[in-house]
């Protein structure tokens, strides 16, 4: 349902709980985020309010560079911790976040399967963590791995993808889902809905279906799922949205 994201030099967590609750209004019933900083990786997700998340996220006072979170609008799978967002390889190294409905999960999560990779929740969203962790297994890069994973998705999503091993970027990418990137000063942020980036900055990149950015902390590139180099257009949000 709400997707919020950042990468910079600033501890990311309130600036993720500040963008969680800036997507409240459109509804939900889990959060959760994924951070990764140099002694490793961290999970939290909690059903209910942002704000419960919020307490479980500051008794654990931890600090980080890089992080994204989700609220979830369960469409496949009760509502529950597990079930919540970000989804991860078995490693935990890759987090995963969707908005939209992988309409095609089941015959994905068989192969998944026959290959000895093991599901721990209900959703539709937890195949993208194991495709994009198979073809990471196989030495592409984090872009590549989801590209192809993309590749063999049907249905509607609008992701956020972050890996332990290539902790300079967050990986996003859209269909029938709304993304957009926040261009700040030496940061960048990502999100659903210009709603959550508008106090960081009001320069911003509008994904367009079958596209995907890889996005540093200081540039991001575009291209389509199918390879194809693109050049996007920074806009200016006008004040008082
Ligand atoms: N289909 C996914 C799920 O049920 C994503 C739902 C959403 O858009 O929040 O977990």
């Amino acid at each position: 349902c709400g997707i919020v994201g950042y990468i910079g030099n600033k501890n990311c967590v309130p600036i993720l709980i500040e963008g969680l609750k800036r997507l409240e209004y459109r509804g939900y019933d889990s959060a959760g985020i994924g951070l990764i900083n140099s002694n490793g990786c961290k999970l939290i997700k909690e059903k209910g309010k942002v704000s419960d998340l919020e307490k479980l996220v500051y008794t654990d006072n931890i600090s980080a560079n890089l992080g994204i979170g989700h609220t979830r609008w369960a469409t496949h799978g009760e509502p529950s911790m597990i079930n919540a967002h970000p989804h991860v390889n078995k490693e935990k190294t890759l987090f995963v976040i969707h908005n939209g409905i992988i309409e095609n999960y089941l015959s994905l999560k068989k192969g998944l399967i026959e290959e000895g990779y093991e599901f721990v929740s209900e959703t539709d969203t937890e195949v993208l963590a194991h495709l994009i962790d198979h073809y990471l297994k196989l030495k592409n890069s984090l872009f590549n791995a989801v590209r192809y994973a993309l590749n063999e998705v049907e249905g509607t999503y609008g992701i956020a993808v972050i890996y332990k091993n290539e902790s300079d970027k967050i990986i996003v990418a859209k269909k029938g889902s709304p993304l957009v990137i926040g261009i700040g000063d030496k940061e960048n942020f990502i999100a659903s809905d210009v709603n959550a980036l508008i106090t960081h900055t009001r320069q911003v990149v509008y994904l367009e279906d079958g596209e995907i950015a890889e996005v540093h902390a200081d540039c991001f590139k575009t291209k389509t799922i199918q390879d194809e180099e693109i050049i996007k257009e920074i806009n200016q949000v006008e004040i008082g949205i």
